[in-house]
C-alpha cells in the first residue's frame, strides 16, 4: 500500500465522484508538468470512466510549453483565472466537489483560494507536499512519492474501474500522468521510488509512448533559450564560497531574449552539476514580483531556504518563493545582495 491509500478511501473516493454532478479540479498558480498532468489526467479518467465532464480551474494560464498535454477533448473544459475570471467564479460557485492537485496550501492557487474556501463543495486533497492543509473530506497527502501524478496513478490503479490493470486507464490519462511524473522527477534523476518505476513499468506496458513525451518536454525549445542558458552560465552565475550559486534574470535580459513563460524551466538544475554547489537559487524578475526557485543536494534544505528568505516553501530539495519590491528588497539591482546576506545567514545559523 502507498501512503494512507487504503481500501476505505478508495471507496469513499468512488461514491464522492459518483455522487457529484459539477466536479472541478483545481490546481496551482503557473502550472508545472504535475500540476497539469494532474489535473489532465483525473479529467480523462472523470470522462471515460463515469462520462462526467470536470472543469480543469487554473489561477494563470498552461505555459506555451505545456500545452501539448492539453488535448482537443479537453480544450473547452479547462480556464484560468488571468483570462476567464468569469468563467473560474462560475464554474467555483456551481461545484459540488472540487478536486485539489499538487498543493498543500490555499495560497498557491491565489484568487481560487478565497472563492473556494467561502463554496460548499466536497473537497479533495491528492498532493505530494510536506504539511497538507487541512479541512478536506478526503485527504490523499504522500511525500515519499515523485509526484502528484504518480499518487493520482496509484489512487486510480486502486479503484474498482481500473482494478490494478494500467490498460484500462484511458490513453490520455495515462500519458498525462506519465509526463507530470517525468516532469517532477527531472526524467528520473529525483525523487524516484520503487512506487515511481512501477508505475514507468506498467504504463509503458499499457502503451503509453515515453519517447514522445521526452520530445515534448525536452526538445522543443527556441533557440534563445539555448542562447539565454548560455549567457547566464557565462557572465551570469555567482558561485558563493558556501557552495551556494545564484543566478538573476532581470526583466530587460528576459526581454532582450525575448523569454516566455516556460524557457526557463530547468535552468535552477545545472549549477547543482558542480561539485561544489550543494544549493542554486535562480531569481526571475516578473511584472510585479520576482519569482525565485531553490534547487539543493541532498543534506541540504532548499525548502528552509525557501521557506526563511523566499516566503514560499515546497519541497526539501525542490522549492521556490517571491520577494516583492519595496517589501523585501528595494529594486532588482538589490537582489545579489540581498540573496548573499540571506546564504551567509542560513549557513551561519545552522551551524
Ligand atoms: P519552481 O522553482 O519550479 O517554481 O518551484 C519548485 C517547487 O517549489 C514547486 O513544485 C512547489 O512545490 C514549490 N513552490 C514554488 N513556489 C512556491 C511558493 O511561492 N510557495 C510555496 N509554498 N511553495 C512554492
Ligand atoms: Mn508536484
Amino acid at each position: 500500500m502507498i501512503g494512507n491509500i487504503d481500501k476505505e478511501r478508495i471507496r469513499r473516493f468512488e461514491t464522492m465522484i459518483e455522487q457529484a454532478n459539477r466536479i472541478i479540479t483545481l490546481t496551482h498558480v503557473r502550472p508545472d508538468g504535475d500540476a497539469l498532468g494532474s489535473s489532465l489526467g483525473m479529467f480523462h479518467f472523470l470522462l471515460s470512466r463515469y462520462n462526467k465532464t470536470a472543469k480543469m480551474l487554473l489561477p494563470t494560464p498552461v505555459p506555451d510549453s505545456l500545452k501539448f498535454l492539453v488535448d482537443e477533448s479537453a480544450r473547452d473544459h479547462m480556464f484560468d483565472y488571468e483570462t476567464s475570471e468569469a468563467e473560474v467564479r462560475k464554474a467555483i460557485s456551481e461545484c459540488d466537489l472540487a478536486i485539489c492537485l499538487d498543493f498543500n496550501t490555499l495560497s498557491r492557487i491565489e484568487q481560487l483560494g478565497g472563492l473556494i474556501s467561502e463554496s460548499s463543495c466536497s473537497r479533495i486533497l491528492i498532493d505530494h507536499h510536506e504539511e497538507p492543509g487541512e479541512g478536506f473530506d478526503l485527504s490523499f497527502s504522500v511525500q515519499k512519492i515523485s509526484s502528484t501524478c504518480e499518487l493520482l496513478f496509484h489512487i486510480l490503479m486502486a479503484t474498482d474501474k481500473i482494478s490494478q490493470d494500467a490498460s484500462r486507464l484511458p490513453h490520455r490519462c495515462a500519458y498525462s500522468l506519465m509526463t507530470g511524473m517525468t516532469t517532477d522527477t527531472n526524467n528520473f534523476s529525483n525523487s524516484t521510488y520503487p512506487s515511481t518505476l512501477e508505475m514507468a513499468s506498467a504504463l509503458i506496458a499499457a502503451g503509453v509512448d515515453r519517447d514522445d513525451i521526452i520530445d515534448k518536454i525536452e526538445r522543443q525549445y527556441t533557440e534563445n533559450r539555448l542562447r539565454l542558458l548560455g549567457h547566464v552560465l557565462k557572465d551570469r552565475m555567482t558561485i558563493m564560497p558556501e557552495g551556494v550559486s545564484y543566478i538573476v534574470l532581470d526583466k530587460k535580459t528576459l526581454e532582450e531574449y525575448n523569454i516566455k513563460e516556460g524557457d526557463t524551466e530547468g535552468f535552477v538544475n545545472i549549477p547543482l552539476s558542480l561539485a561544489k554547489v550543494s544549493m542554486s537559487i535562480m531569481l526571475k524578475e516578473d511584472k510585479d514580483r520576482i519569482r525565485v526557485s531553490v534547487r539543493s543536494k541532498a543534506g541540504v534544505s532548499a525548502r528552509l531556504m525557501a521557506k526563511s528568505w523566499f516566503n514560499g516553501g515546497g519541497h526539501e530539495q525542490a522549492s521556490g518563493g517571491t520577494l516583492h519590491i519595496p517589501e523585501d528588497i528595494p529594486s532588482i539591482e538589490m537582489a545579489a545582495d540581498y540573496i548573499e546576506n540571506a546564504v551567509h545567514s542560513f549557513f551561519t545559523t545552522k551551524e
